[in-house]
């Protein structure tokens, strides 16, 4: 095994016990859920760092007495249609041919039931759409054109999703790719290549990395006053994909897990690295354990980490190179959220949305 862990790795996973335990006999042990400390609150929304508001509009919803799941879809749709979030919905960043394709998924505790779609193009809400393939036909995941054409049949509008500022990011990710095709990146202005002007505004160009590959995704869950969980994930994946590349966020297991007997869990980031380990089901079966949300969430950390052993994806120290969440609640209104490294969750309890800091196990330099 190819990673270390620091000092303060093993502090802040103290409270939790070892991987082996929780993976071995102990898991199938107590198969009973039992709440082990009741400190939560209920009702309670949390979600990925770029859901202040999306809690927001969940818990006011939870409030009225609304449904679990239309509180946390009505909340990510505020994020799906924002042009300004480009890692969701409208405005989010294309693949590699420079169309967006969106994935999402949800799950609603009471009915014990979920959808999802992946692939759809020029759907702003996709996570309305996974609502209807959980409540309108008798599958759980539908994609690309058949997605597509439900939501057309439901009476969505296609539309363009593509912004002109994640364009103008997918152009500069393309034309700096290779120097061996005709794509010739922008040099300087007015140089008669026909490039862009790099004087000119292309819309918060300013911190792009082209070379970055963009993560970024919404997961909200909430629980209500009676107890009752649900939860949605919705993304437009990751950045300059291979068309039809379909991350964890749409995966029932992965990016997203209910049962409302026990808990919710979801994810951002990597999703491959989720993929490998279905986290979010892992996460929720640790809950169902006993572990507190967020040493489960560590516990699932902590799980990716030992099965990434690929040299691309470690960093020198053997520690992994990328990014990725998950965040939990517990029937309890118990939550968490952990990284590998520093990062941060949102949650509502019933006033203002606030951020608050994730579990890790490395510091972000190590
Ligand atoms: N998990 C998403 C995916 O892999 C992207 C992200 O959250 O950054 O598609």
């Amino acid at each position: 095994m190819g990673f270390r862990w620091s000092r303060r790795g093993i502090l802040q996973a103290g409270a939790t016990a070892s991987l082996g335990v929780f993976g071995g006999k102990h898991v199938l042990a107590s198969p009973a859920f039992h709440i082990n400390r009741s400190q939560g609150t209920r009702p309670l929304v949390i979600s990925s760092g770029n859901g202040l508001e999306a809690c927001a509009k969940a818990m006011e919803m939870l409030q009225a007495d609304e449904d679990t799941l239309d509180a946390v879809i009505a909340g990510v749709n505020i994020v799906e249609e924002d042009p300004g979030d480009m890692s969701v919905g409208y405005g989010g960043l294309p693949n590699e041919s420079g169309t967006v394709q969106l994935d999402s998924s949800v799950m609603h505790g009471p009915t014990r039931n979920g959808g999802a779609v992946a692939s759809i193009e020029g759907i702003k809400n996709p996570s309305k759409v996974a609502k209807i393939v959980m409540e309108r036909t008798d599958h759980v995941l539908i994609v690309g054109q058949g997605a597509q054409d439900l939501a057309k049949a439901h009476g969505f509008p296609v539309e363009n999703l593509l912004t002109d500022r994640a364009r103008e990011r997918w152009l500069q990710w393309r034309e700096n790719m290779s120097d061996r095709d005709d794509w010739l990146p922008v040099q300087r202005a007015g140089d008669g290549r026909g490039g862009l002007d790099p004087t000119a505004d292309h819309g918060a160009a300013d911190e792009f990395d082209p070379f970055f590959r963009y993560h970024g995704t919404i997961n909200c869950n909430c629980v209500n006053a009676d107890g009752d969980i649900s939860g949605v994930t919705t993304t437009s994946g990751l950045s300059w994909k291979i068309p039809g590349r379909v991350g964890d966020s749409p995966i029932l297991g992965a990016g997203l897990y209910v049962d409302n007997d026990v808990g919710a869990a979801g994810s951002t980031g990597r999703g491959e690295a989720n993929l490998l380990d279905c986290c979010s089901f892992l996460a929720v079966e640790f809950m169902r354990q006993g572990m507190h949300p967020k040493d489960a969430c560590l516990a699932v950390m902590r799980r990716v980490a030992a099965k990434t052993v690929d040299p691309r994806l470690l960093r020198e120290d053997g520690t992994p190179n990328f990014s990725l969440n998950f965040y939990a609640l517990n029937k309890a209104g118990e939550y968490g959220g952990a990284n590998f490294r520093p990062s941060r969750f949102v949650v509502n309890d019933g006033g203002e949305s606030r951020h608050e800091d994730s579990a890790y196990l490395w510091e972000r330099d190590q």
